[in-house]
Parts: structure tokens; sequence; C-alpha cells
């Protein structure tokens, strides 16, 4: 099989290139011509000599990712892509047109192995992991959709299948390639990378020096709770998720947000809420509350509207920083996997 150029950085091509003995400003060239042109094909890359281009032809391939399926909201807000790799391995990648410009939200493995009870992501279990080039093909997907309009990808978040810290030098590796100026150059800051609260990865990702937003995914004040919710909660327990986000936090300086899942007579309680905020208290960080997307295989409901009101409520009473996420695209599905279940039950 032809070895894929995209995804790497431009030191990495320059060592593939090494062989060819060509100047090493050429690995440049190609990484702007994948990252930023946005070119599939070699023959696109017209400053390279045509012997070079030929030869890359031959020995390299640009593999990225193709659509297999598309559904748009009927807002035309939200549009959720199932896209294949290579082999056939198919994800999910969504965007959302938000007011403060375009979201994106990028998987991280094909499945996920952490088996939490209201994920649709983990119901077949984990395929693979996604390497580096990957994950930026879904962003370059999107790219080049908007680039139709106009427009281009704001923000971006890995919350999509996939637990990104157990994937951690791929993911790594993508989000140092995205900052790149020769890549998207996107900003740190506008990415935020959410998990299921893998404590030593965390602690390693506050020294990395990529001041990415953290969302640590709670859903639940005490740590019985926790565990029947989210298995991972036996190896990395609540109140060490919590100490690695406060030391995120305070090494960053950036608000860690805790993601917590509104489930009806589960976890949505006033007594729960209070212990939330109390278990929160004083640190530099936010709540973003998310009434559940039912997930009918699993019989989870979502609360009540005053329910949730009342939650959100007793937090802001508390002075926790609260919000309560937009739903957006329940009509296509949107809740994480869906799409891709449907697509893994029709073959
Ligand atoms: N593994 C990472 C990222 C993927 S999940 C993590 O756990 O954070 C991204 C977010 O979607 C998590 O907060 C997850 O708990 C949430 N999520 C999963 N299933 C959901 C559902 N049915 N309804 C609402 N949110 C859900």
């Amino acid at each position: 099989m032809k070895k894929n150029l995209f995804g790497l950085s431009v030191e990495e091509i320059a060592r593939v290139l090494l062989p060819l003995q060509v100047p090493s400003y050429r690995a440049k060239q190609i990484a702007a011509w994948m990252y930023q042109k946005m070119a599939t094909s070699f023959d696109e890359m017209t400053n390279l000599p045509k012997q070079l281009r030929s030869t890359l032809q031959a020995q390299f391939c640009l593999c990225t990712a193709r659509q297999k399926a598309a559904l748009h909201s009927s807002d035309g807000k939200t549009s959720k892509f199932l896209l294949a790799f290579e082999d056939g391995t198919a994800v999910e990648t969504v965007l959302m047109r938000q007011p403060y410009g375009n979201s994106i939200c990028v998987s991280t493995q094909a499945g996920c192995n952490m088996g939490c009870a209201f994920c649709a992501s983990t119901l077949h279990g984990m395929t693979r992991d996604l390497t580096t080039g990957e994950i930026l093909a879904q962003v370059l997907f999107i790219e080049r959709f908007l680039a139709q309009q106009g427009q281009k990808v704001d923000t971006m978040v890995l919350m999509g299948s996939g637990e990104p810290l157990m994937n951690y030098d791929r993911v790594l590796g993508f989000l140092r390639l995205v900052h790149e100026p020769y890549a998207l150059g996107m900003s740190y800051r506008n990415i935020t990378l959410s998990t299921s609260g893998i404590v030593p990865r965390i602690y390693e990702l506050a020294d990395e020096g990529i001041p990415v937003n953290l969302s640590i995914s709670l859903h639940a004040p005490e740590s019985e709770l926790r565990t029947r919710l989210m298995p991972i909660n036996r190896k990395y327990p609540l109140a060490e998720v919590v100490a690695v986000g406060k030391a995120y936090g305070d090494k960053t300086k950036r608000r860690v947000t805790y993601e917590y899942i509104l489930i009806e007579d589960v976890n949505d309680s006033i007594a729960q809420a209070k212990q939330l905020a109390h278990l929160l208290h004083g640190q530099l960080a936010s709540v973003n509350l998310i009434p559940i997307n039912p997930v009918v295989e699993r019989h989870l409901l979502r609360p009540s509207q005053e329910r949730i009101d009342a939650f959100e409520n007793c937090l802001l009473m508390n002075h926790i920083a609260v919000t309560v996420r937009r739903e957006m695209g329940t009509d296509i599905n949107a809740a994480c996997g869906q799409l891709r279940n449907r697509h893994l039950s029709e073959r």
C-alpha cells in the first residue's frame, strides 16, 4: 500500500521525502497544497516540477475522507456527515452553525469502548483509533463543504465518537497540526477537547503547552451513581477527576467545563444539584447541562423543562456558572453515534 502523506507535519513530510533528494522547501509546499489549498491530487500541485509530481503520484497517496451519507436539519443549521476512510471505517462529523460561527464536532475513534450507559457511540464497542490524518480529514471535509458558501470553520469540539485521551498521541498530533500556520492556523482557544476523565492523561495534557479548552463529562455528583453511568469512574473516580480539572484550570488559566447530562429521575433532583455545586465550589469552572438526547436502546429519558430549569437555578443560586446546551439537529439524530449505528445495523 502507498504511504499516505495526508496528516503528516512538514517535518514528517520532509523525512519521507529524503530518499527523493528534493529541496526541503518542497515539504512545505506540499503541506500548503494539502491543508490550505485543499488539493486532492498531486496533479494540482502546480508549483512542483512535473517529474516530482509523477514520482509522488507513484509512491504516495493523499487519502482523506469520502462522504457516505449526509443529513441536514430542517432549520438548515445542523449538518451531519457519515465519512468513510480508506479501509471503509466510517465516523460521524457534525457541522453546527452557531450564533458565534461555524462549529464542528469531530470523532477521534471509530466507536468507543468506554461503555457509558447513555451513549450511542459505545453500543457496538470500538472499531479502532483514528489516525491524525483521519481526524484532520474530517475538518478538511467540512472546510471544503463550507468553502462552497464562502465560509469556514471557526471553532471545533472533539466530542464526536471516541475518547480522545485514549488515542492520545494521534489526537495530540492532530491538535498541533491544525494549529500550525501552514495548516489551518487554528487558535487553541477555539478548540475544545471533551473527555470522560482519563486522569493521568489530563495531567499530561496540561503540560503540553497546548491550551485547548477542556470539557469533562461528569454526569453525576457522587461516585456511586457516576460508576453506574460511566464505568471509567471505577478506574478514575469522581474526586480525582474534579481534582485534575482544577489542576488543568490552574495550569492553563482556562475555565474548565463540566458536562452534566440531565436524565429523568437519575441525576436531576435538587439534592443532586446542591451536591454538584458543593463539589465544584471554588473552582474556575462552569457546568454545561445537557438534557439527554434519549437513546431508545437505553431507556433513559429527558426531564421536563421545569426540572431542567430548577436544576439550573439551583446551581446559579449556589454561585456556579451554568449553561444549558441548545439542542440542535434532533430531527436528524444528532445524538452521538446514532447515524453511524443505523449504518452499521443496515450493513
Ligand atoms: N468521550 C468523550 C467525548 C465524546 S462524548 C467524553 O466522554 O466526553 C461527548 C459528549 O456527549 C459527552 O459529554 C457525552 O457524555 C455526551 N453524550 C453522549 N451521549 C449523549 C446523549 N445520549 N445525550 C446527550 N449527550 C450525550
